[in-house]
């Protein structure tokens, strides 16, 4: 999602790497669950979250968009996000009736990241200290990689890379298009082929395989 903002108004004016140390550590949360409450449409899930939560949940990406996530439009393109619960309160289904997160080993990428953020540079990013988001003020220094806990860090980050230039492709393609029949397959393409078809047990390999595939074709250059 396009943020319009400079790094100084949202965050604490650092660029971090995933060995830096960051304050980011809020020590368990304890007893606050803010940031899994009234978070709108705004966690949007990349398809490394739909493979994480259709294999631990068991659950197809129909079945999970029954109950769990819903679809709407980022920057022309039809994406998934969390669904948050109807009601004053607006949970995300995932938070249980003790204030936890129900399946924090394999949570989304975004809530891995909370209160860190990414900054966008090309086909690379690093991460940023939200400095507006968390309630606890005395969070203490962890490293970004120990933070975010992704086993094969280095991958998931390339993934994550590659995954933004390809979305800005699309967005670009979108944007500049006079064609609204083009327009419309595209803003349907991302979620056809890359969250609708299951990924089988190596899901950087497979994505990567997808991702050229949609090179190769003439749609996105
Ligand atoms: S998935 Fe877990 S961490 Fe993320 S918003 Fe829902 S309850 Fe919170
Ligand atoms: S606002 Fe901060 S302390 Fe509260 S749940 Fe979110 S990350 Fe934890």
């Amino acid at each position: 999602m396009k943020r319009n903002v400079t790094l100084e108004e949202i965050s604490d004016g650092k660029l971090y790497t995933a060995g830096d140390l960051v304050k980011a550590d809020c020590g368990g949360c304890k007893e606050c669950a803010a940031c899994c409450q009234g978070m709108g449409e705004s966690i949007v899930l990349d398809p490394y979250d739909i493979y994480q939560l259709s294999e631990n949940l068991q659950m197809t990406f129909e079945e999970l968009l029954a109950e769990r996530i819903e679809l709407h439009v980022v920057d022309g393109i039809v994406l998934p996000n969390l669904k948050m619960a109807m009601g004053e309160e607006e949970c995300c289904s995932f938070l249980d009736e003790t204030g936890r997160c129900s399946i924090h080993a394999f949570r989304p990428g975004i809530c891995r990241l909370f209160p860190l953020g990414r900054y966008y540079t090309d086909d690379s990013f690093q991460y940023i200290l939200q400095i507006h988001e968390c309630r606890n003020q005395n969070r203490t220094k962890i490293k970004v990689k120990k933070w975010l806990g992704i086993p094969d860090l280095k991958s998931y980050e390339k993934y994550i890379a590659n995954w933004h230039v390809f979305l800005l492709d699309v967005q670009k393609e979108i944007e500049q298009s006079q064609d609204e029949g083009l327009r419309k397959q595209l803003s349907m393409l991302v979620l056809r082929e890359f969250y609708l078809k299951p990924y089988g047990e190596k899901f950087y390999e497979e994505f990567q395989e997808r991702l050229e595939i949609q090179k190769r074709k003439s749609i996105v250059h």
